[in-house]
């Protein structure tokens, strides 16, 4: 399969996927493209399991990479393990809070949340965390503690790839 890579980002709920995703939809234009509708809309309260994001398929990915695009997942853990028995190869990327404490304020801050579904994604952020520990499941883990920091280390690991995007689009 011709075409850039597609990149998986995940993490817990609150991690900083979203912010960081829009950096760099800002910065690159045309160059990132979605396989399922990834909208920009907050997460509304109790969208904790009941995922908001289904694993697109193949085709879908792939035909956003037959458009030198950079196809984003933003799939949870589960939706790792599935994409990994794909023929793929996307860049697997963890976006991950400097720690529970601050993700919990982050979530609060970010107003999207009851104290019910607060509680829920902090339970899943746990579990999530724990099993991103799984050797060679990402290629990359981002602790998002400074924001420009982190954004810096997610540019540099999809250098290539948005290179290839670029070039492409020129021609
Ligand atoms: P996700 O998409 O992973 O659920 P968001 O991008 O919505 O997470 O980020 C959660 C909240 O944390 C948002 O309100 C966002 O503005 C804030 N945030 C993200 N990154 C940082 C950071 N490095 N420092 C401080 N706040 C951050």
């Amino acid at each position: 399969m011709q075409g850039p890579r597609p990149v998986v980002l995940s993490g817990p709920s609150g991690a900083g996927k979203s912010t960081l995703l829009k950096k760099l939809l800002k910065e690159y234009e045309n160059v990132f493209g979605f396989s399922v509708s990834h909208t920009t809309r907050k997460p509304r309260p109790g969208e904790v399991n009941g995922k908001a994001l289904p694993v697109p398929s193949k085709g879908a990915v792939q035909a956003i990479q037959a458009q030198n695009q950079i196809c984003v997942l933003d799939i949870d853990i589960q939706g790792v393990k599935n994409i990994k028995r794909t023929e793929l190869n996307p860049i697997y990327i963890s976006v991950q809070p400097p720690s529970l404490d601050v993700l919990e304020k982050r979530l609060r801050e970010r107003q999207t949340e009851t104290e019910e579904s607060l509680r829920k994604r902090l339970t899943a952020a746990c579990v999530d965390l724990e099993l991103s520990k799984e050797p060679g499941l990402f290629d990359l883990v981002i602790i998002n503690d400074d924001l420009e920091k982190a954004y810096s280390e997610l540019k540099e690991i999809l250098l290539e790839e948005i290179k290839k995007a670029q070039e492409s689009s020129k021609s």
